[in-house]
Parts: structure tokens; sequence; C-alpha cells
């Protein structure tokens, strides 16, 4: 089956007033896109962030879950972040995945905004989840920049309701984005 990898990303994404930072990791992130990546099968979950300490804070949090209290306190949550990985950059993850699967992955971007040359959902579920390794990646703060979706080798279609407001959580969309890809139905 395809090695499936989810990034969420910190750094570069912009703020409300579309300037370039580096947005600060969340706990309810980590936990909630760990515990999807768990649910989906994927191969792994990288939290990518420029930031040393906020590495440093990501580790904490794993280490907590993972071993000594937080283990015995929630064995499924040790579980699911046993394929939490951290990276520096979208580069360094890129690397980290073709020395896990082998290959260099097709790095699919995410967005609310339309535009073109998107992928639709069925097109990914049918052509390229055949295809071996995929990354995913997701943005924090007001989304990923311009240029980094544009560097993508694909962009997914955005996901819609019924109505024109489509900004989602992160948290929500990874969930909305997974099922559709790999769903069992
Ligand atoms: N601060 C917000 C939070 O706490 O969730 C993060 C918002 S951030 C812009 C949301 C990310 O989820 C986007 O970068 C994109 O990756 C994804 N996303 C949000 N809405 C989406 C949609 N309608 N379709 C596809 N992806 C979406």
């Amino acid at each position: 089956v395809t090695d499936v990898y989810l990034a969420l990303v910190h750094h570069p994404v912009y703020n409300k007033r579309r300037q370039i930072i580096a947005a600060a990791l969340t706990t309810i992130d980590l936990h909630d896109m760990a515990r999807l990546s768990a649910t989906y099968g994927l191969k792994g979950f990288f939290v990518v962030t420029p930031l040393e300490d906020q590495i440093k804070v990501a580790q904490a949090m794993i280490d907590h879950w993972s071993e000594g209290w937080g283990r015995e306190y929630n064995q499924t949550r040790a579980e699911a972040l046993s394929l939490v990985s951290l990276a520096h950059t979208i580069d360094e993850t890129k690397e980290q995945i073709r020395h896990n699967s082998g290959a260099m992955p097709i790095v699919a971007g995410t967005t609310a905004a339309d535009g073109s040359g998107r992928t639709s959902f069925d097109d990914m579920r049918r052509g390229l989840l055949r295809e071996d390794p995929i990354l995913l990646i997701l943005g924090t703060a007001w989304g990923l920049t311009d240029e980094t979706v544009a560097a993508c080798d694909i962009i997914l279609e955005p996901i819609k309701g019924p109505t024109r407001y489509n900004h989602l959580s992160v948290r929500a969309a990874a969930g909305i984005i997974l099922d559709r890809l790999l769903g069992i139905r």
C-alpha cells in the first residue's frame, strides 16, 4: 500500500496581514494530527518548524506522552505519537521520507483557495495514491505561502460545502482530506 505522510508546516505561513511568519506549534494540533495519522495508516506525521525552541517543545510533548507517566495514563495517545517526526523545513521532511521510503515523495499542497491546476480528491484517490510515497502538506496561521503551494507537485482542490465559507481549522481539514483519500467507503 502507498506510503502516505502528512506534514504540518509552521513556516513559511502567512499571518493576518499576509506577512510571512513562523507560527507556534499547538498541543492540540500535535495530538489531533497524530491520531488522524494513526487512524488512516499514514507512514508518518511531520511537525515542520525552523524554530529550535519549538522543536524542543514538540519533542518534550512527544516524550511526555510516549514514556513514563504520560504513557501509563494514555496508551492510545502514545501509540499515535510514535508516528510523529520533527523537521526544520519541507525539504528536510522530503529527505527523511526519501530515506524511510526509498524515493522522494510526490508533494501535495492543500489550500482553501480556488485556483488553476487543482487535482481532485477522486483523481488523487484513484491515481496518485498508487504512486509511492506521497507527502500531504497543511499550513498553520493564515495558510501556506503562495510560493510553497506553487512549489508542490500537485495542489489538492479545496474542500467545499454548500456555502461560500470554507476556512477550516487545520485539524478539520486534515480529517476531511484523509477520509476522502483513504477512508474505507
Ligand atoms: N490557525 C488555524 C487553525 O488553528 O486551524 C489554521 C488555519 S490554516 C490556514 C488551515 C490549513 O488547513 C490550511 O493551511 C490548509 O492546509 C488547510 N485548509 C483549511 N481550509 C481548507 C479547505 N477548505 N480546503 C483545503 N484545505 C484547507
